[in-house]
This record gives structure tokens, C-alpha cells and sequence, in this order.
């Protein structure tokens, strides 16, 4: 049963097909943006007019601050969340390790890792029926990147995504009691705008030919896979990671 959805970086990309395949399954959302807010803009007023309820709020997943005041707005503007879609995430410039830097390394720690630890919390504290809540959902946007390891293109993005694993394998233990379905989805290579911040050319032939089905992905599907988990369809689905990767 469709609710209310919150989807971090929902303005571009994954999360924007994402908040339009939910809006398509009935779910009202929030879309957190960082920076871009014509986007969020633009497609807040498009959803809308399928009739949905959307509010767009600008929040750093990697402050705290921030995060708390996200949910506080998306309970008086909306109502009591249902579902949670961590996917805002960030790269870096693609490097080998001796060419990079410890502010890197904390900027994708904190806001793939410490973002999405912040939002399931911020989530579970209201979603959970320990709290009081009515249960919900979680899917966390993780990547193949977590098991290949992505050497010399950046270890230390890869590595915020197998804490991303890892966090999902446990959470989903922890919180199912509670009433809160958690899993995770891995994509492989997806066109989005992601990749201009790693400076790699994913349009060359050689990555289209090194996937098994023979094409990068698209942002709408990986967003059926979210939305099927967060779906009462998926209702025996707990901990998984579900990979979206054309084969790869
Ligand atoms: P994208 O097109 O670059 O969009 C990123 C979204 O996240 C934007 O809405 C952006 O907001 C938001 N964002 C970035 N930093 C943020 C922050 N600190 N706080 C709040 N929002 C923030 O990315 P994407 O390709 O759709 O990727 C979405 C997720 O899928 C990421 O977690 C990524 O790691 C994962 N993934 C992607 C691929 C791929 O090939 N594309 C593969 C595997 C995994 P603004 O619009 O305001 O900038």
C-alpha cells in the first residue's frame, strides 16, 4: 500500500525516475535535493499535476542538523513517512589510491555512508511500531562497485558501498521486529549525470561491450527494482541485495 515516501537526492537521476515510477504506484514524496533546486522544482510541479502531494526539501544528507530538520518538515507538510529510498551519493575523480586525499575520503564517507545512517535513524524513530509508528519500508542505494571494488577507478567510493551492503544486511535484522522492511539495490552502470564526477567516458564502446547485455542502464530500471521493494508486493523481501546490472 502506497504512503508517503521521502527519495534523498530525488531531483536527478535514479532518484528522479525513482519519485515518478512512486508517484505512478501512488506514493506522496518528498525529494531532498542538495543544490539543484530547479530540478527538484521542475519535477515536484510535474508530479503534481498527476495529483500527488510533493514537497521538495533542500537538506545535506551528511549534516545531521540538516537531516533532523528534512523530517521535521516532511511530518508537519505531509504526514507520517512510510518509506525511505536512500539514494542520494556522490563519486570522485577517478584516481588510484596513492593519488588521493583524506577530504575526499571523508566527503564520500559521510555522504554515502553517514547520509544514509542519519536518514534510516531520522526513518526508523518514526517509522518503527517500538515508537509508536505504523512500520515501513527502507532500500538503500548501494552499487556492484561494493563487490568488484572499482581498482584504480576509485577504491573509496566502492568501499562506501560495501558499508552500504553491509549496513542493509544488518539493519533489515534489526528493524523487521519492528515492522520496517530494509534491502538494498545494486545497479551497475547507469546513464545519469553521476559520471562527470569521475571524469570517466562511460559512453566509449569498451564499457557499453565489457556488460554482459551489451548497454549501460537506464535510471527507470532501477527504479521499478525500488519501487518492487518498497512494494507490498515484496512483502517476505528482507535484507536483499538486489542487483540491477545487466548482467555485469
Ligand atoms: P546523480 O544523477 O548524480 O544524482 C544524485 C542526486 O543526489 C541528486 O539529486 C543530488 O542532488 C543528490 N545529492 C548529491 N549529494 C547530496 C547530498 N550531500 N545531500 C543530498 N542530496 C545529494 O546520481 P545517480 O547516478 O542517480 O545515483 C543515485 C545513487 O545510485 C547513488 O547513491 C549512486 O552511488 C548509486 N549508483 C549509481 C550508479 C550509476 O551508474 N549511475 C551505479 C551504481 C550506484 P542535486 O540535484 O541537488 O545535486
Amino acid at each position: 500500500m502506497a504512503g508517503i515516501a521521502l527519495i534523498t537526492g530525488g531531483s536527478r537521476g535514479i532518484g528522479a525516475a525513482t519519485a515518478r515510477r512512486c508517484a505512478r504506484a501512488g506514493w506522496d514524496l518528498a525529494l531532498n535535493y542538495v543544490s539543484d533546486a530547479s530540478a527538484a522544482h521542475a519535477l515536484a510541479d510535474e508530479l503534481r499535476a498527476t495529483g500527488r502531494r510533493v514537497i521538495t526539501v533542500q537538506a545535506d544528507v551528511a549534516d545531521a542538523g540538516q537531516v533532523a530538520g528534512m523530517f521535521e518538515r516532511i511530518d508537519a507538510e505531509l504526514g507520517p513517512l512510510t518509506a525511505l529510498v536512500n539514494n542520494a551519493g556522490i563519486v570522485a575523480p577517478a584516481a588510484r589510491l596513492a593519488a588521493m586525499d583524506i577530504a575526499r575520503w571523508r566527503r564520500l564517507f559521510d555522504v554515502n555512508v553517514i547520509g544514509t545512517l542519519l536518514c534510516c535513524q531520522q526513518a526508523a524513530w518514526r517509522m518503527s511500531i517500538r515508537h509508536g509508528g505504523g512500520g515501513g519500508a527502507i532500500v538503500n542505494l548501494s552499487s556492484r562497485a561494493a563487490e568488484f571494488g572499482s581498482a584504480g577507478i576509485y577504491v573509496d567510493y566502492a568501499a562506501t558501498k560495501g558499508a552500504i551492503d553491509t549496513l542493509t544486511k544488518g539493519l533489515a535484522r534489526e528493524l523487521i521486529a519492528e515492522g520496517i522492511r530494509v534491502n538494498g539495490v545494486r545497479p551497475g552502470i547507469i546513464e545519469t549525470d553521476i559520471h562527470a564526477g569521475s571524469g570517466r567516458d562511460v559512453g566509449a564502446p569498451e564499457i557499453a561491450a565489457s556488460i554482459p547485455i551489451q548497454r549501460l542502464g537506464r535510471a527507470e530500471e532501477v527504479a521499478e527494482a525500488i519501487a518492487w521493494l518498497l512494494s507490498d508486493a515484496a512483502s517476505y523481501t528482507v535484507g536483499a541485495l538486489l542487483d540491477v546490472a545487466g548482467g555485469r
